[in-house]
C-alpha cells in the first residue's frame, strides 16, 4: 500500500486519521512483511492484534495465523473490520474495545486434547488450517501479540501483557526508536522500564523503521521490537512489590549515587546501607542505571 492507496481507502470509508487515537498508518509493505516475519507465525498460532485500524497488518496476519483477534478502540473502523471478516470468516475476530481495559485472562482457550483444533473464548471451533507438520508446531493456549499501537500507550500495554496471568509467548510491537533502545539496554544504561521488561523476557530490536513509512508521518523514527517472554522466569523475586519500590526509589535519583538515594529516599540507616552495599560488592558511588538485574534482586533481598 502506498500513500495514494491509503488516502483512497480512507476516502472510500469516509475516514480521517484521528490524532487523539494516535493513528499513524503503515504504508510501507516491506515493514509489514518484516513485522509478520518477526512474529514467526505458524498455521496453528493464535494472534492478538491491538489497534488494527485500516487492517493492513490484520490481513497479513490472517493469511498466516490460525486465528487472529483484533482489538480496536475507534468504532469508525467497524466497516473495514467487517470487510476483513468477510474475507477471513473462519479465523478472524474483532472487538471494539480499549486494549488498556481488555480482559486478557479470557483471550484464548486451549487446543483440543486430541489435537483436532481449538475453541476460542467465543465458543467457536477452529480446526487446524493446515495438516502440514512443519507448520503445526505447538499446542496449548499460547498466543502471540503483534501490534502497531499509538506510542503513548506502549509502556502501559507492555506492562499489562507481561504481567498478565495468561501471558503471550511473544510480543512484536512498533515503538518509538528511543523507547526500543531503552528497553533492550544493558547495565550501564538500564531504566525502570528496561528492568521490568527484562525480568519477564528477552527484548530485541528487529529493525529500525523511518518515520516516512507511516501516513501521517510521526515526528520520530520507530523500531520493530520483539519481546520473547520466558515460559519459566529466569529470575526469582520473593517480593516483587518491594523489589520495584526499591528500584523506583533509586531511579528517582538517576544521577545520584546509590548509597545516597537508599538513605534519603528509602530512609535507611547509613551504616546499614554501607554494610549491604559492601556485602553485595556494589560501589556506594554507583548510579542506579549501572546495576544489573541480578544485583537489584540481591539488593531487594537484603533490604527489609
Ligand atoms: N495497525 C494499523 C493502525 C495503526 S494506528 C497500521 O499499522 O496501519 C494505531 C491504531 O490503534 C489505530 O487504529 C487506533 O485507533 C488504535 N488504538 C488507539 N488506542 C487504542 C486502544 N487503547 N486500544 C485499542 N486500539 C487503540
Amino acid at each position: 500500500m502506498d500513500v495514494g492507496n491509503l488516502k483512497q481507502l480512507l476516502r472510500s470509508f469516509n475516514l480521517k486519521p484521528n490524532f487523539t487515537y494516535g493513528q499513524n498508518f503503515l504504508i510501507d509493505d516491506s515493514v509489514l512483511q518484516a513485522i509478520v516475519k518477526a512474529a514467526d507465525l505458524f498455521a496453528d498460532d493464535k494472534v492478538l492484534e491491538i489497534g488494527p485500524g485500516i487492517g493492513n497488518l490484520t490481513r497479513a496476519l490472517c493469511e498466516r495465523a490460525g486465528f487472529v483477534l483484533s482489538i480496536e478502540k475507534d468504532p469508525k473502523f467497524l466497516p473495514i473490520l467487517k470487510s476483513i471478516k468477510k474475507d477471513f470468516p473462519k479465523n478472524f475476530r474483532f472487538e471494539i474495545a480499549d486494549a488498556l481495559e481488555f480482559d486478557y485472562q479470557k483471550t484464548f482457550l486451549s487446543r483440543h486434547t486430541d489435537g483436532s483444533g481449538f475453541t476460542d473464548n467465543y465458543g467457536n471451533e477452529h480446526p487446524q488450517l493446515s495438516a502440514d507438520p512443519d507448520k503445526v508446531r505447538r499446542s496449548g493456549s499460547d498466543y502471540k501479540v503483534v501490534a502497531n499501537i499509538p506510542y503513548y500507550i506502549t509502556g502501559k500495554i507492555i506492562q499489562i501483557l507481561i504481567t498478565a496471568k495468561n501471558k503471550p509467548s511473544s510480543i512484536v510491537l512498533l515503538t518509538q526508536k528511543e523507547v526500543a533502545q531503552n528497553i533492550v539496554a544493558k547495565p550501564g544504561d538500564l531504566s525502570v522500564l528496561a528492568i521490568s521488561v527484562q525480568l519477564y523476557g528477552e527484548p530485541q530490536i528487529v529493525g529500525i523503521v523511518p518515520a516516512k513509512s507511516f501516513y501521517p508521518s510521526p515526528k520520530v523514527d520507530s523500531a520493530i521490537l520483539k519481546i520473547k517472554l520466558y515460559r519459566k522466569s529466569k529470575y526469582k523475586i520473593a517480593d516483587e512489590k518491594k523489589f520495584f519500590k526499591i528500584v523506583k526509589a533509586c531511579f528517582a535519583g538517576k544521577r545520584k549515587q546509590i548509597h545516597n538515594t537508599l538513605v534519603n529516599n528509602l530512609r535507611l540507616d547509613k551504616n546499614l546501607v554501607a554494610e549491604i552495599l559492601s556485602a553485595l560488592k556494589i560501589s556506594p558511588a554507583a548510579r542506579p542505571q549501572e546495576l544489573s538485574i541480578e544485583k537489584w534482586i540481591k539488593l531487594g533481598e537484603k533490604i527489609k
